[in-house]
């Protein structure tokens, strides 16, 4: 292979690494969003709770308040007994004093109903509360977990553009651009192999003459299709393919 075609093809192994490493590099926050959905789900049903029990709990003042009300009346009813002159009337008084209390009873049963709703409501808080300290210290492990591999990542990039730099110092100054070019165009796939007649790339078929050309001409060749920078391996790099996949 060509001296500089042997550097294009290093130049784009490590370049693919590098796309590669950048890419891993974005998925930390998408993981870190896909543990979030759950917490906020938590944190809306803690909020759902609270706000259920905050109702109960006003509705249920409000009756303690009507039971005071009503203890009020009958205890005014009755300290005005000794004002009755007939027994008529004091049959009628007791009469609006045991109907008072019916009142007051039922009252006391929407309490105690109140209560109970209270306790239930309160368990689901606290098990929302547990789910999502759960949630929290899940998170908190897994970005510690992606920091530790963000960290790794950067520095394998920085080590690779190091590389990159004193790969591309030896390639010409025409034939860098005419990378970077192709580079852009194709997805960051500027070199690749030609096989069987067909570029690697665009598994289009390439004219035999042009196909010849990548192993007999001077020039470097570019795929008529797409334009990707071709190479042909050696007989020998395909009979140590071939043999390394049949040890597979
Ligand atoms: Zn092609």
């Amino acid at each position: 292979m060509k001296e500089e075609l042997k550097l294009l093809v290093a130049l784009q192994e490590i370049d693919s690494i590098i796309l590669r490493k950048r890419l891993e590099l974005k998925k930390a926050p998408e993981e870190i969003k896909r543990y979030q959905g759950p917490l906020s789900e938590s944190e809306k049903a803690y909020k759902r709770e609270k706000e259920k029990y905050e109702a109960v709990e006003k509705k249920k003042k409000q009756k303690e308040l009507e039971v005071k009300e009503v203890d009020d009346r009958i205890e005014k009813l009755k300290s005005r007994m000794s004002d009755i002159k007939t027994n008529k009337e004091y049959q009628a008084r007791l009469k609006e004093i045991e109907v008072i209390e019916r009142e007051r009873s039922r009252l006391e049963d929407e309490i105690l109903y109140m209560m109970e709703e209270l306790d239930e409501v309160s368990a689901g808080l606290k098990e929302a509360e547990r789910l999502i300290g759960d949630e929290k210290k899940r998170l908190q492990s897994l970005q510690k977990e992606l920091d530790v591999k963000s960290g790794l990542i950067e520095k394998e990039l920085a080590e690779l553009k190091d590389q990159r730099e004193t790969l591309v110092i030896e390639i010409s100054a025409g034939l860098y651009t005419r990378y970077m070019d192709v580079f852009q165009k194709s997805s960051g796939l500027s070199v690749v192999e030609a096989k069987d007649e067909r570029c690697l790339g665009c598994y289009m078929s390439i004219p035999p003459q042009i196909y010849v050309e990548i192993k007999t001409s001077d020039e470097i060749m570019q795929c008529p299709q797409c334009g990707r920078f071709l190479y042909r391996k050696e007989a020998t790099e395909e009979a140590q393919d071939s043999g390394s996949r049949n040890t597979d």
